[in-house]
Formats: structure tokens, C-alpha cells, sequence
């Protein structure tokens, strides 16, 4: 009797081991699966934390983008009304080489200095400081610390001294028939004040490497209406194709009614 109790005591506690045990295992087994699916799903929400910074960088670079757009088409629009109507081929050819002459004579025209090797033209590109795509409103010339800058027209200037927005030392002449330039990246040794009036090709500064720059260079800008525009065309623009280029690469720009005004000045002034 005593026996089969033992027996039977010794199967009960055999058994509840061997539940408890298969109990634990069961629990340590289920609790690891937890544990690595939680880790898994950190890592996935870790990974779209990312992708979801990424998409944010994108869309603001994209969004700064669009608002440079948006000022130039602005500008855009409001001329483009006038010049719609326009006949490039018959205003062309009223402008003979004496008006060709007085235009180029009004407006910011030629090369800023003798450095002409163009390292960015105007329009969008990479930022060499920022490394996202930003509009550049100028071109940019590199060449030696050092050498001369001329103003590329008559005119007053508005402003010599240094820029808080990156572009350095700097100078901006504004010219007749509301055109401007901007000389960036100079060297501190500015020839010119603000308030002064300066002839065409008086040197104005020095070319140099302050402001956000990455090496010696000359940031120039044509403005009209306070917009930039392309300077490509000015930079070479003179009697001849190079004038009807002028012209047909910038037609925001009156230029019939700029040509009827520089025209009858030079008219009142020739009748004196
Ligand atoms: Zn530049």
C-alpha cells in the first residue's frame, strides 16, 4: 500500500516538473520572440525616421526652389505683357550702328576684368558651400587674388563694403535706365565708396576670396528692375550679331522703349 503511494507520489511530482519545466520554456520562448520582433520593428521605424528626414530635406530644397522660380516668373509677367506684341525682327533692324552704339553705351556691358574663365554660369546648380541646388544670379570668374575689377558702365555706387549675405566684400553701381551690378568676393582694398559716381572701367576693386567662397573669384551680377539676369549676353555684346543676340536672349527687357529713350536723349543732345 505504502509503495503504490510512493509511486503514485513520485509520478504527480514528476509530472508537475515536467509541466513547470515545459511551462518556463514555453514563456522564455515566447518572451526571445517578443523581444526580436520588437528590435526588428525599432529597426524598421528607425529606417523610415530616415527616409522620412530625407524626403524632408528634398522637399525643402525643392520648396527654395520654387520660390526663386516663382520671384523670376513674377518678374517675368509683369514685362512680358508689353513685349508680347513686340516685333524683335523689325525693331531690329531700326537699330542702326549709331543706335546700337548709344544703347551699349547706357547699359552694363563687356567684361568686369581681365579674369574670364567662367568656373558658374547664372541659373540653377549645385552650391559648392551648401551642396544642395540653389538659383545662382550672377556668373562667376576665377582668376588670380588680386586682379583689377572695372565697373561695366557709368554709374553710381550704391553700396562698397562688406556683405553679410555671402557674397564678401562688395560693390553695387547702379546704372541709367534701371539696371545695376554686383561685384562679389573682393578683397578688402575696395577703390570705390558709396555715393560715388564711376566712369566705365575705372577699377573698382580687386578680385579675392571673402564672403562664402571656396577659392579666389569674382561674382558678377546684372539686375534690372532689381531681378537678376543671365549677364552671358551682356558680357559679350557689341555692334553687330553679338547685339541681336543682346536683344533676343533677354526679352524681358523693353528694349524698344529703353532705344526710344537713349534715342531722343542723344537727340536733345545733339541739338543743343
Ligand atoms: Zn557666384
Amino acid at each position: 500500500m505504502y509503495q503504490r503511494h510512493r509511486t503514485k507520489y513520485l509520478l504527480y511530482t514528476f509530472v508537475f516538473l515536467a509541466s513547470t519545466l515545459l511551462l518556463v520554456a514555453l514563456f522564455s520562448l515566447y518572451f526571445s520572440d517578443k523581444t526580436a520582433s520588437i528590435k526588428a520593428q525599432e529597426m524598421v521605424l528607425a529606417q523610415k525616421y530616415r527616409d522620412l528626414q530625407r524626403k524632408i530635406a528634398r522637399k525643402e530644397a525643392e520648396y527654395r526652389r520654387l520660390n526663386d522660380s516663382i520671384d523670376d516668373i513674377k518678374a517675368q509677367i509683369g514685362l512680358q505683357k508689353e513685349h508680347a506684341t513686340v516685333d524683335m525682327e523689325a525693331l531690329l533692324r531700326k537699330c542702326t550702328p549709331r543706335i546700337q552704339n548709344l544703347l551699349l553705351a547706357s547699359i552694363p556691358v563687356g567684361y568686369p576684368s581681365a579674369a574670364r574663365r567662367i568656373t558658374s554660369r547664372y541659373g540653377f546648380r549645385m552650391h559648392p558651400i551648401y551642396h544642395e541646388e540653389r538659383f545662382h544670379h550672377g556668373i562667376d570668374f576665377g582668376g588670380a587674388a588680386g586682379t583689377p575689377i572695372h565697373a561695366t558702365q557709368n554709374g553710381i555706387v550704391m553700396f562698397a563694403g562688406f556683405s553679410n549675405g555671402g557674397y564678401g566684400n562688395m560693390v553695387i553701381i547702379a546704372h541709367n535706365f534701371g539696371f545695376s551690378t554686383l561685384y562679389g568676393h573682393m578683397q578688402d582694398d575696395l577703390a570705390v565708396k558709396t555715393g560715388e559716381f564711376v566712369r566705365k572701367g575705372q577699377v573698382i576693386g580687386y578680385l579675392g576670396n571673402s564672403g562664402l567662397s571656396t577659392g579666389p573669384h569674382l561674382h558678377y551680377e546684372i539686375k534690372y528692375l532689381k531681378k537678376s539676369i543671365d549677364p552671358a549676353s551682356f558680357l559679350t555684346a557689341r555692334k553687330g550679331k553679338r547685339f541681336t543676340a543682346l536683344l533676343q536672349n533677354n526679352s524681358t527687357i523693353s528694349w524698344q522703349s529703353l532705344i526710344d529713350a537713349v534715342t531722343s536723349s542723344y537727340r536733345k543732345f545733339t541739338s543743343l
